[in-house]
């Protein structure tokens, strides 16, 4: 059984490769792996990065470059994947593996709005604490709270992890359309707008000195769906980076991060899924390395009804999916903020979101519309290695 599982798990994995890795996983991707939710790792040798399969234009000296990979299935709700191709030594390889796996089930039971776990303060705890007194929490709760209050700022509000009260409807609507599809149904608007009361960033009370958390609404609840995998992806970087590790890609959920150069200093190739086609097809392929790659789009979590389709992510005026875009990608080294830029530009026209990524300076975005025209910044272009 656990030899099939792992076959499994492995034509998955070339599943992934040969489609969009780096554009988000396919939702059909992320249901088949849900099977293997058992804490499982599983070794991948020679494992294929996305430009792998493609030989034609790469270099000899990159098509020889085997990396060594592991896959995890316990955190976020989704796959993650660690790989290397620095060549390191398999006990190094999985050394550093495990540290970063171990950095992630940290990060994601303390971020878990649903689940509360022996000994840990986390999120969930947060929020069935609303209106009531101080939590005292770990550190890194603090730290990442802090860090969402700025990301809150930076994008003037368009991402805001105090939406949970909204967002909460949505998902709702969104579980009950899975299991009954005929009865599904949108929230309320009356419910849509009370619930949006109860969403200011100043009900999120953060205490440095004393190291608690409250929200002072017992209305208002935290969701950090935005923000959270970027952040824990970055956290697991600045690890490998903080052991000299160089040739690393983590893919966490779709939350890509590169961590040095291919050895060989050719980047690494990511295709942006064409977000008005099925998953295999892609928009446009690019080139990265050292940096941060994160896609928000339509075709990630959604339910439909009567034949509309309504997606994952809320604009903060309208309380309704933002439609402005089918799919944007953003390419900025820290992994949080790429994270945090994905949803909240999703959230504006394409006008504002070029003024705010060339305002922050070494953020790259490929904004796609409904229609498939795409525009981009000034910069992206030269990441870009081949378009359809
Ligand atoms: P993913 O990569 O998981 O598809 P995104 O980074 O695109 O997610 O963020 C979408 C998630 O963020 C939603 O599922 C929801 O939990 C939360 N969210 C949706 N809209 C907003 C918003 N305007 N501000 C903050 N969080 C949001
Ligand atoms: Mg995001």
């Amino acid at each position: 059984m656990r030899h099939f599982r792992q076959v499994l798990a492995f034509l998955l994995l070339a599943l992934l490769f040969l489609g969009a890795c780096g554009s988000g996983n396919t939702p059909a991707a992320e249901e088949t792996a849900a099977p293997f939710a058992a804490g499982a790792a599983v070794r991948t040798q020679g494992a294929r990065m996305s430009d792998e399969p493609q030989a034609a234009g790469t270099s000899t000296e990159a098509q020889s470059v085997k990396p060594q990979g592991m896959v995890y299935y316990t955190y976020f709700d989704t796959v993650s994947y660690v790989y290397s191709y620095a060549g390191d030594p398999a006990e190094q390889f999985e050394d550093r593996s495990a540290e970063v796996s171990t950095i992630l089930l940290e990060y994601h039971q303390l971020f878990d709005i649903y689940h509360e776990y022996s000994g840990i303060t986390n999120l969930c705890t947060v929020n069935k604490n609303a209106g009531g007194e101080p939590l005292k929490v770990d550190r890194k709760l603090i730290d990442f709270l802090l860090c969402a209050r700025e990301m809150y700022e930076l994008t003037d509000g368009e991402m805001n992890v105090m939406l949970g009260a909204v967002l909460r409807l949505w998902h709702d609507c969104r579980e009950a359309a899975t299991e009954n599809p005929r009865n599904a149904s949108i929230p309320e608007e009356t419910a849509l707008r009370a619930a949006g009361a109860h969403t200011g960033i100043e009900l999120l009370e953060i205490d440095e000195e004393n190291g608690t958390v409250r929200i002072a609404d017992p209305e208002a609840s935290i969701d950090v769906g935005a923000l959270g995998k970027g952040y824990a992806t970055e956290r697991a970087a600045e690890y490998l980076e903080s052991v000299g590790a160089e040739g690393y890609v983590l893919n966490i959920g779709g939350n890509i991060r590169c961590i040095g150069d291919r050895p060989d200093g050719s980047g690494w190739r990511t295709a942006i899924r064409d977000p008005n086609e099925d998953a295999e097809d892609y928009a446009c392929r690019i080139r990265i390395r050292d940096t941060a790659c994160v896609t928000s789009g339509v075709y990630e979590r959604y339910f439909t009804v009567k034949g509309q389709r309504y997606h994952h992510i809320i604009d903060r005026d309208t309380l309704f999916p933002a439609d402005y875009y089918a799919s944007l990608t953003v390419v900025t080294r820290d992994s949080a903020l790429a994270d945090a830029l994905s949803t909240a530009l999703f959230c504006m026209p394409v006008e504002q979101g070029m003024i705010l990524a060339n305002s922050i300076g070494g953020v790259e975005v490929l904004w796609i519309f409904p229609d498939g025209t795409q525009q981009s910044t000034p910069g992206f272009a030269d990441l870009i290695e081949e378009k359809i």
